[in-house]
């Protein structure tokens, strides 16, 4: 709904620049600006910087019926679109062989050699150059799983490298023949040490060796590329990077995976990426991201990304999208080493029906527009063959489920220029009112907003609250409420927590004495914050005493409290305990130094715990509150011995 609404907007409005692209390349009109989308401008841009769009998928989609729109609203060739947002590069994955011994395709886009010409073709038509994706394997290379080419099953090293040669070739005089412009080629898929089957570096460095020598022969112009995820892990990219520079392995650019839900800081991105483009003098780039515009499904098969995925600072809408890539894109010119491009992965793949799973599971067998079909199962039973289905990134394209492109898609061009509009409140962060039983319950007045532009602010709220409903949280006691309201017209959420603070420090003593005063009023064996579960009455500490036989036990522990408001009070805490001979065991409360109130207490055997409460009123204003417990054992025949836990100063509400 929210996609069409921007459309009209933006027809209404958009201003088209003609620009000239590409030696005999159509002419393409980029687009100038957009009404409601705000745009960073990321200053110091190369001309050259690589702005791509993996669109492996797309001619599957096609085929089955999907419709791709141009910002006019009128249907157009998705390339077309591509280019006049900005894009310069296209990315398509290379499979050897994808297809069953029927013919039946694996999906994913089915992506062999003959898509990635027609894919090359017609994004060349339009002055868009292409990053070729060789996986080696039939089907989806990652760092989970680098399946050997059925066809090159059972080779020796010596003859894989020959046929990985050979096939690399073949592709690549292929997209010549086709007079498509290839841009960079890699040799190899996410390859986190594995490649083609091979799992040890000496061996991997001879199929990348033969991709690179195929690459300088046939495309001399073009970067080869080696591509790897996980950058959250720096030493492990270290690792690799050194791997390649051992064994002088052929490359121009060490390119990574970023998805910004798993893989790290973008501080972490720039660090690593720069290190390796320093150390080995190489370039590097964004080989694959992408972001949710929303956290909705709308092709019946379960997103990688849905509710709760955000990364804090991006909303899931179609600004939170702009934003992050824009991000990705700053860090990458401007606070990486040698950084030459990002890769937007499978912006395209949108839902091929809205009637129901299995009407759409039929097209995506047919068509291997889902991410894999059950014809799979003949090379990966194991994840591919069981879980086939379509596509798990909708929510993360920049086209709506429609096919028409979101506002966001014109950030590759946009963020060259910038495009100003009036900030406002893209999205409202959930409000914790944490409040005790006793105090005033207030509502906050402002709620923290995330801006258009990205930045946050504090803008006032109003919660959809009455008197009466306040005044049943106030006095319900301990309870958790779910209140909503309005801010900068969007939707605002707060959950109150009332609750019973206990006032007091380290009040299992897990965190030690801190907050305890201990004192020994008579010389004492044993007098300390034990770590012992069994003995605890809850976590793993209390305090401990223990004096010799025949030697008196006299001490406090206490601590004093300042600032309460009025209000009555509970004083909890409890001991365990044994040969105590004759006893003097008490809770109390002082203030001023003067004991108000006291509970006995007493101590009989191992885990039987006895526990004193005292309740007292305190007035606003008055001097702080001591609590504490008194222990006196005398005359004892065996040593008495005791543990001290679970002390609770709070609300009596
Ligand atoms: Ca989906």
């Amino acid at each position: 709904m929210k996609a069409k609404k921007i459309m009209a907007a933006a027809m209404s409005a958009v201003l088209l620049l003609s620009i000239l692209s590409g030696c005999g390349a159509a002419k393409v009109e980029k687009v100038k600006g957009s009404d409601d989308l705000y745009v960073r401008k990321v200053e110091g841009l190369a001309d050259d910087f690589i702005m791509d769009m993996d669109l492996s998928s797309v001619l599957a989609e096609e085929a089955s019926g999907v419709k791709y729109y141009g910002y006019d609203g009128k249907e157009q060739d998705i390339f077309l679109t591509l280019a006049q947002s900005g894009v310069t590069h296209i990315r398509v994955r290379v499979w050897n062989d994808p297809f069953d011994a029927d013919g039946n395709g694996f999906g994913g886009g089915n992506c062999d050699i003959d898509t990635a010409v027609e894919i090359g073709r017609r994004a060349t038509k339009y002055g868009l150059k292409l990053i070729v994706d060789f996986h080696y394997s039939d089907f989806w290379a990652d760092p989970s799983k680098q399946m050997v080419p059925r066809a090159w099953q059972g080779m020796s090293i010596e003859e894989k490298t020959e046929a990985a040669y050979q096939y690399t070739k073949e592709c690549l005089e292929k997209l010549k023949a086709a007079k498509v412009d290839v841009g960079m080629v890699q040799t190899g898929n996410e390859t986190n040490a594995a490649l083609a089957g091979e799992k040890t570096w000496f061996n991997i460095q001879y199929i990348m060796q033969a991709g690179a020598r195929a690459t300088r022969e046939v495309f001399p112009e073009a970067l080869v590329a080696v591509h790897f995820a996980n950058p959250e892990t720096p030493d492990r990219y270290r690792s690799w990077a050194s791997k390649l520079e051992y064994y002088e392995v052929d490359y121009d650019v060490f390119a990574t995976s970023y998805y910004p839900y798993w893989h790290g800081t973008l501080d972490n991105l720039a660090g690593i990426l720069s290190e390796i483009a320093e150390t080995y003098d190489k370039k590097v780039m964004v080989m694959e991201t992408s972001y949710a515009y929303t956290a909705e499904d709308t092709d019946f098969n379960g997103n990688t990304i849905g509710e709760g995925g955000e990364v804090k600072g991006y909303p899931f809408s179609v600004q939170g999208q702009t934003n992050c890539i824009v991000d990705i894109i700053d860090t990458i010119a401007n606070k990486t080493k040698n950084g030459i491009g990002v890769v937007y992965w499978e912006g395209a793949w949108i839902t091929v029906g809205t009637e129901s799973w299995e009407k759409n599971h039929e097209i995506w067998e047919k068509y291997g527009s889902g991410w894999a079909s059950s014809y799979a199962s003949v090379y990966d039973p194991n994840d591919a063959g069981k879980y086939y289905g379509g596509s798990a990134v909708d929510n993360q394209a920049m086209f709506d489920s429609e096919g028409h492109p979101l506002e966001s898609l014109k950030l590759f061009q946009l963020v060259r220029t910038g495009n100003a509009v009036e900030i406002k409140a893209e999205a409202i962060e959930t409000s914790e009112v944490v409040c005790d039983v006793a105090q005033k319950l207030e509502l906050p007045k402002t709620v923290s907003a995330v801006m258009t532009d990205g930045s946050k602010q504090e803008i006032p709220v109003e919660w959809d609250v009455t008197q009466a409903e306040l005044d049943k949280m106030q006095n319900g006691g301990v309870a958790r409420y779910e209140i909503s309201g309005t801010a900068g017209g969007l939707k605002a959420r707060a959950s109150v927590s009332m609750v019973k603070f206990n006032y007091l420090k380290s009040p299992s003593f897990e965190e030690g004495d801190e907050g305890w005063t201990i004192t020994a009023l008579q010389p004492m064996d044993q007098l300390y914050v034990e770590d012992k579960e069994g003995d605890s009455l809850s976590g793993t500490k209390h305090l401990h005493f223990w004096n010799a036989s025949g030697k008196t036990v006299e001490f406090t522990a206490e601590q004093t409290v300042e600032g309460l408001q009025s209000g009555t009070y509970d004083f909890t805490i409890s001991i365990m305990g044994g040969d105590g001979g004759t006893t003097d065991i008490y809770a109390y409360i002082k203030q001023n130094g003067q004991i108000i109130a006291q509970e006995p207490l007493e101590i009989t055997s191992w885990k039987e715990w006895h526990t004193a409460h005292i309740r007292i009123g305190v007035l606003d204003g008055e001097a702080g509150l001591t609590v504490g417990i008194y222990v006196k054992c005398s005359g004892a025949g065996n040593g008495a011995w005791g543990k001290i836990d679970d002390a609770i100063l709070n609300s009596a509400d």
